[in-house]
């Protein structure tokens, strides 16, 4: 039988037999001596060094290529996003750093300063690492979490990393080799076990770092079992991922995407709805031709690709970066799903914008697009209790207060409630907020402790 995917050949993503592009990856130590940076000044490149001795940095041949626009630099928000800046540092620890490199510190002494450096910087946010880690046995299953009833993730071994990083990510110590939790499974068996066992669940999200930097061979264990009669309240099947934006190849050239698109629609026939969950920051990550050709071909197996994205300073903070990405997108296919608010974490203090502006930013961009494009729910924060969205700001007597809502919630009774905090322009997360004077429900900091853990 012929696949989707195969019918698809005469179309205009036909195979270039033997233009498939390499992956090629340039580590942050090496960012500084890219020809690109051949024309930027000395300290701008002495910044890039420093930075990236300490925070992690990987950028590939496709971002460099085809989406840094090097006539916009530094503005440029592809550029932003990837390449290391010096106010990404407390300038004290970029000090120190640059000092040490100046003269030529020992191995080992810059790898102490680094390393104190790191600490600093919040390695470990929220509670992502010990709580939300299913007990079996008394054995914490390291590798999975389920914080929602109905929704499982998954983290396999080799999807624990990314095609390019992205400088505001949270899981940097991972990426540096700083985490202390080892949070990823193996191999499929306990996974699919624990899948068996949980009928509640009907969504799987298999993620990382990017869980499409696995090869197929490496995806189809985790997948092709969840499709059989016995796994039937499994509905959905999601993939996180970013290499739509940083190795769209994946989908079209790769030696192995025919085989992936396969097993996307064997999910598909087997009447599972697959998602892949797109981490899309900008509108120039849908320009290339390699982008579209990736889109076009995941849709013909049937699976929805859906978009969502940190609203990042300097990146996507203002609101026609998200309507003009949400109009492009919607019109080749893609769902907006949800404007996130960054964690606690690594260059957060260079990358962060206050709740209010994420709200306003939301706001306008929403007013400006059809219906269709405004199915994004924002500015959300993954927090501990659970998904906590900003819907906007009122006065309640006299108190101008936001008003939030949990989207998803630990405690389910929890869900679609409004509740009201006190407004604070230069509140940037959910435990700077307070509760309005007037709410009553300890749904704040305080409630974020250890009774509400545990899933
Ligand atoms: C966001 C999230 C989910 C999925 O939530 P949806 O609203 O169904 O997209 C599941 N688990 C965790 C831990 C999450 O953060
Ligand atoms: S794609 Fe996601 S996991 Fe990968 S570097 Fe970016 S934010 Fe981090």
């Amino acid at each position: 039988m012929e696949t989707i995917a195969e019918n698809r050949s005469e179309g205009p993503d036909r195979r270039r037999p033997g233009q498939a592009p390499r992956m090629r990856a340039v580590p942050g130590q090496r960012l500084s001596r890219l020809p690109q940076l051949a024309g930027l000044d000395a300290t701008l490149k002495r910044d890039i060094a420093v930075v990236s001795a300490v925070l992690p940095f990987k950028v590939n041949n496709y971002v460099i290529d085809e989406l840094i626009d090097w006539s916009n630099i530094p503005d440029d928000p592809i550029f932003r996003m990837t390449f290391p800046h010096r106010d990404m540092l407390p300038s004290d620890d970029f000090e120190f750093i640059a000092k040490l490199m100046e003269n030529q510190a020992s191995r080992e002494e810059m790898a102490a300063a680094v390393n104190e450096v790191r600490t600093k910087l919040n390695p470990h946010p929220g509670d992502q690492l010990s709580n939300n880690i299913p007990v079996e046995d008394d054995e914490p299953f390291h590798g999975l979490q389920h914080k929602y009833r109905e929704t499982v993730l998954v983290f396999p071994a080799q999807g624990q990393t990314c095609h390019s990083y992205c400088g505001y990510c949270f899981r940097w110590a991972q990426f540096v080799g700083i985490s202390e939790l080892k949070q990823s499974v193996d191999g499929p068996e306990r996974a699919l076990q624990y899948l068996g066992a949980h009928r509640e669940v009907s969504d799987v999200l298999i993620t990382g770092g990017d869980s499409m930097i696995m090869s197929t061979d490496r995806l189809v264990p985790y997948i092709d079992p969840l499709l059989s009669p016995d796994m039937d309240h499994i509905r959905n099947i999601r993939f996180g991922t970013k290499a739509l934006s940083y190795w769209p190849y994946r989908f079209t050239t790769d030696k192995d995407s025919d085989d992936l698109l396969r097993l996307f629609e064997r999910c598909v026939q087997a009447g599972r709805h697959v998602a892949v969950m797109a981490h899309f920051s900008h509108a120039q990550e849908l320009a290339t031709d390699a982008v579209r050709d990736a889109i076009a071909r995941i849709q013909s197996t049937g699976a929805v690709i859906r978009a969502q994205a940190p609203i990042i300073r300097f990146v996507n903070d203002w609101p026609e970066a998200w309507s003009d990405m949400w109009r492009t997108m919607v019109g080749m296919g893609v769902v907006p799903y949800y404007m996130f608010v960054e964690r606690d974490t690594g260059a957060r203090g260079y990358f962060e914008i206050p709740l209010a502006r994420a709200l306003e930013v939301y706001q306008t961009a929403v007013r400006t697009v059809s219906g269709l494009e405004r199915t994004a729910r924002g500015p959300v924060m993954s927090a501990a209790p659970g998904k906590v969205c900003i819907d906007g700001t009122a006065t309640v007597g006299n108190e101008k207060v936001f008003v939030c809502r949990f989207l998803q919630a630990r405690d389910p009774e929890r869900v679609g409630k409004p509740f009201f905090a006190r407004f604070d322009e230069h509140a940037t997360w959910y435990d700077h907020l307070q509760p309005a004077s007037f709410e009553t429900r300890p749904w704040f900091a305080t409630a974020n402790s250890s009774s509400l853990h545990g899933s």
